[in-house]
């Protein structure tokens, strides 16, 4: 948090970025606009109801329908959406506003700087990568040495290693896994999210018996706590100073070290995970609809990786289900999917490869994680329910419906933006935002109506008035 980033900014006003070059190029905000007859995909749902705003300004339209439909056609029917395009301020009148700084720049070149300023200074990136490594090493070799994680390994996942960290370069999640074979995983619960891992049977005395219960139960709270134990063993080893542990928070899966450098801080999330190979339980099996697409082929292949088990559990930590207790449940991971999807993110295989037509699935997910970022920091208590992850969801469902690379066009990034917007808006009106492994698991279950409603709104008004927070945002990188 500091006014580098702005200043930075500032400098950046004659620098264009690619991207920007690119979007000026074919963008309709600027003009661009071709009419061509490719047949319609209009997957961006204008039509639902907008809440009236005094200070609407005009829409992104559905990026396939500005590439291809002249634009009165493209919007018969959106009733609301044409009176928003009615009020489409005359160029005087944009220019004029501008002058006087009521009303805000083209809202393509707000959101093209807002990525240049999230971009992550490249040295920054690898200093603390560097000292995130080191740390992850000492303690992998501390635990290989331990009585119970031996065989232990690392998973890297998280948005750092998919290229999408946004507002800080120095967080990093790494998930340190244990194969577990021989396992009975039954649901706990309802919605698909948590298990309960039985042993099935143990024919030695097995490594991680001290975590049973006598029905064979692995204890996640058990195993959890002695893996605290044995991290923080391992930072006596590490001659690294400022570096701390912090305090276990509850219901969290993670042990956050915290380093400080200088200036700045990183901080390492180490969350233990258990490796479970063979198939996916039966609530994963509705899930992950890729088929249309990444391809049935890539929707196999993924099918046959393992999937993980992290200790966290949800509610009151003693409330039990046939013998098991809460904080004893796992809940299901699929980051190593998420993070292989992220990275071969195209409907054709060629999508943002070096010569490859460039998407811009990355930049909207950016751009909507650091949009709830910034509302978080000015409405903390109100939003604390709300993480980065359902950003992530909201974009994979939209990758799920608007299937094809054209309909993410780089060049149509404002639009590609508001359409994710509105989804993301609907997921929180209807507060229902399924899993995108686990459809029955609503990850706005445990969230209030009224915290939904109050989140959609905020964004409206953001939308509505050309991102003022992304201008005076206070979140840096
Ligand atoms: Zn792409």
């Amino acid at each position: 948090m500091s006014s580098k980033g702005k200043a930075s900014s500032n400098n950046k006003a004659s620098t264009r970025t690619s991207v920007e070059k690119q979007t000026e190029q074919v963008s309709p905000c600027t003009g661009g606009r071709t009419h061509d007859s490719t047949p319609t995909r209009t997957q961006c749902r204008t039509q639902r109801p907008v809440p009236t705003q005094t200070t609407r300004r005009p829409r992104a339209k559905s990026p396939v329908q500005d590439t291809t439909l002249p634009a009165q056609s493209a919007h018969q029917g959106g009733g609301t959406r044409r009176k928003s395009l009615n009020r489409r301020p005359s160029p005087s009148q944009i220019r004029n506003s501008v002058r006087s700084g009521s009303i805000e720049e083209d809202p393509s070149k707000v959101l093209l700087k807002t990525l240049d300023q999230l971009k992550i200074r490249r040295h920054a990136r690898s200093k603390a990568a560097g000292i995130k490594n080191e740390v992850v090493a000492k303690i992998k070799s501390h635990l290989e040495r331990s009585r119970n994680f031996n065989d232990i390994k690392t998973l890297p996942t998280g948005s750092y290693f998919e290229n999408l960290k946004i507002s800080s370069p120095d967080e990093f999640d790494v998930m340190f896994t244990v194969r577990v074979d021989r396992v009975d995983v039954q649901p706990f619960g309802s919605d698909g999210a948590y298990y309960s891992v039985r042993f099935k049977r143990l024919p030695k005395k097995h490594v991680l018996d001290q975590f049973l219960q006598d029905d064979d139960i692995l204890c996640a709270s058990k195993m959890l706590a002695e893996f605290r134990r044995e991290v923080k063993e391992a930072l006596k080893t590490l001659p690294m100073e400022g570096l701390k542990m912090e305090p276990k928070k509850p219901r969290s899966p993670a042990v956050t070290l915290v380093l400080k450098d200088g200036e700045r801080e990183i901080s390492i999330d180490i969350v233990l995970g258990l490796e479970v190979c063979g198939s996916w339980p039966l609530c994963a099996q509705e899930g992950m609809g890729i088929e249309n697409w990444l391809g049935t082929k890539v929707k196999r292949e993924y099918k046959f990786k393992p999937y993980y088990l992290v200790p966290k559990h949800e509610g009151s930590a003693n409330k039990e289900e046939d013998g098991v207790r809460a904080k004893d449940v796992w809940r299901i991971s699929f980051s190593h999917v998420e993070k292989e999807i992220m990275k071969n993110h195209g409907s054709e295989k060629t999508c943002c490869e070096e010569k490859g037509p460039k998407c811009c699935r990355k930049q909207c997910l950016k751009l909507l994680k650091h949009l709830l970022t910034e509302l978080k920091v000015r409405h903390p208590s109100e939003l604390s329910k709300f993480c980065s992850y359902f950003a992530k969801t909201t974009l994979l469902h939209a990758c799920m419906v608007r299937c094809k690379d054209s309909e993410w066009m780089l060049a149509n990034l404002h639009q590609c933006f508001d359409c994710l917007l509105e989804d993301f808006v609907g997921h929180l009106r209807r507060k229902e935002l399924p899993n995108f492994f686990v459809p029955q698991h609503n990850l706005l279950g445990s969230v209030s109506a009224e915290s939904c409603k109050t989140l959609a709104k905020y964004i409206e008004t953001e939308r509505n008035n050309g991102f003022p927070i992304f201008k005076n945002g206070v979140v840096k990188g």
